[in-house]
């Protein structure tokens, strides 16, 4: 069932003012974050601002949006005019932009209620928030697990019920993996479905905003709202109009569904468990099952890290002290300006990415590793474009594991970028991906299912997403936070 729709209902029936609805979010995230670590800012009084403009328009009897009066969160990389939007890095201390991002402005058109920025990896790069400066978000189902990365926080913050949804965004799995850690539901757009303006880029060929949310139908209805054309971005599709939420209920018998055997292969035996579960799931709803073989899946993860590091110290040479940036303090020439404000204010994870990208794209190197990957990136669309030919969807697991252990990755590098195996080829691609709750491990961690579309056809795979839901029962979320029982 809807969230959003049950607390519509209740905003429109008068059951609940907007402003209790709100306040009710915030004494939750007071009492549960100190724990949780999902939020980094609160942004009371806009929220209490923002419920009581719904306030009035409901006692005035005029029609509100479905977002109307629900709380939500913004992960900390989209741009708030005003706010702090800090990427969760010392370099960005006190950075107001002076715009909203499309997404954030779109939801704020429809009366949306920012309760505040959530947690992620610095820029965006890592898979368990532990790169972030405020430290990291814990998993709401063990907190001495992750919640992923590098939407983290606002994966964290979904799943505990401290905000009904979030945008987060996804360059290489940041909204999936995290939704598949949490238990939640994590929609990353085709690229050019939704604008990525003020969104702090990250690598602006794969970069993608998307929804976290508890069940299906919420995630359609938020990402009906924000996609669509914006002039401002220019790889924002024309012609493009979304319509998910109408498609969710069709029926999905005879749909074709292919199942990429290198994914199921590589994934723990407790994830391959549930996925496999899954997939007999599908086949029992009338739909066609097919395992098939596409090696490049495999060499996708590679292909990945240099592109993305390549084009991300491109992108973050802007923070240099005078466009953008927090300026060292001592210093004698700008030079040393440059190099201290650097040195000083990223991380070390992002400095390892951009001397990582620095070097793919050097004279003498590029031919070996960044037009390489590029050629793989190339053989990867052109397999896709085969694949959907046959099949309507994949289906594979979100990641090939469940929640790390806090500073597990740290002691495994090597596993961090695993992690990232099922998920970064729908960007190398562009296509649309859903990763939505399947099952638990031995544990008790949530493990996610993904399901991969060809272009703009979200909804498609957020039909396929919704059926399955409904035969396996929402079960997502925690038993914490705001929790209303109708
Ligand atoms: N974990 C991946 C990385 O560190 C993906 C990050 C993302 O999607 N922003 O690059």
């Amino acid at each position: 069932m809807s969230e959003i729709l049950k607390l519509h209902n209740m905003l429109c029936s008068k059951e609940i003012s907007a402003k209790e609805l709100t306040q009710k979010y915030l004494s939750a995230i007071k009492s549960l974050n100190p724990d949780l670590n999902a939020y980094i800012k609160i942004s009371e009084d806009e929220a209490l601002i923002s419920a009581d403009i719904i306030d009035r328009k409901i006692a005035g009897s005029e029609d509100i949006d479905l977002l109307s009066g629900i709380p939500m969160t913004l992960k900390d990389n989209i741009s708030t005019k005003g706010n702090d939007t800090t990427c969760c890095s010392k370099i960005l201390e006190g950075y107001k932009p002076i715009y909203d991002a499309t997404a954030w402005q779109r939801l704020k058109s429809k009366g949306a209620v920012h309760l505040g920025k959530t947690n992620m990896d610095e820029f965006a790069m890592g898979c368990t928030t532990e790169t972030s400066v405020y430290g990291s978000s814990k998993n709401p189902y063990n907190k001495n697990f992750v919640a992923g990365g590098s939407s983290g926080g606002t994966a964290s913050a979904v799943s505990a019920n401290l905000a009904v949804y979030g945008i987060g965004s996804d360059t290489g799995g940041s909204v999936r993996q995290p939704a598949s850690f949490c238990g939640c539901v994590g929609l990353k757009p085709t690229y050019g479905a939704v604008s990525r303006y003020g969104l702090i880029a990250y690598a602006s060929s794969l970069d993608t905003v998307g929804v976290l949310a508890g069940n299906v139908a919420d995630t359609a209805v938020v990402f009906d709202r924000i996609a669509g054309f914006d002039p401002m971005d220019s790889t924002s599709r024309p012609d493009f109009s979304p319509c998910a939420f109408d498609f969710l209920d069709k029926d999905i018998k005879g749909r074709k569904i292919g199942v990429p055997q290198e994914l199921i292969d590589r994934a723990d035996e407790d994830v391959k468990y549930q996925v496999l579960k899954a997939i007999k799931i599908f086949e029992d709803m009338g739909c066609v099952v097919e395992f098939f073989s596409m090696p490049s899946l495999i060499t996708a993860l590679p292909a990945y890290y240099i592109i993305a590091c390549a084009e991300a110290s491109s992108n973050l040479g802007r923070y240099d002290g005078v466009r953008y940036g927090l300026k060292a303090e001592c210093f004698e020439s700008i030079h040393q300006m440059i190099c201290k404000t650097r040195s000083e204010n990223f991380g070390d994870e992002v400095k390892k990415r951009i001397m990582l990208g620095t070097f793919v794209l050097s004279e003498g190197y590029y031919d070996k590793y960044y037009a390489k990957a590029q050629h793989l990136r190339q053989e990867l669309k052109a397999q896709f474009k085969k694949v959907f030919e046959r099949y309507d969807a994949l289906v594979t697991p979100t990641s090939p594991k469940t929640a790390f252990r806090l500073c597990e990755v740290e002691e495994n590098k090597e596993g961090s970028f695993n992690a990232d195996l099922c998920t970064v080829s729908a960007n190398l691609g562009g296509l649309p991906a859903v990763s939505l709750p399947c099952g638990k491990d031995s544990r008790g961690l949530p493990v996610g299912l993904q399901i991969i579309g060809d272009k703009f056809m979200e909804n498609r795979i957020l039909n396929l997403a919704k059926k399955f839901e409904e035969s396996r029962g929402e079960f997502g979320l925690k038993d914490m936070g705001v929790r209303f029982d109708v």
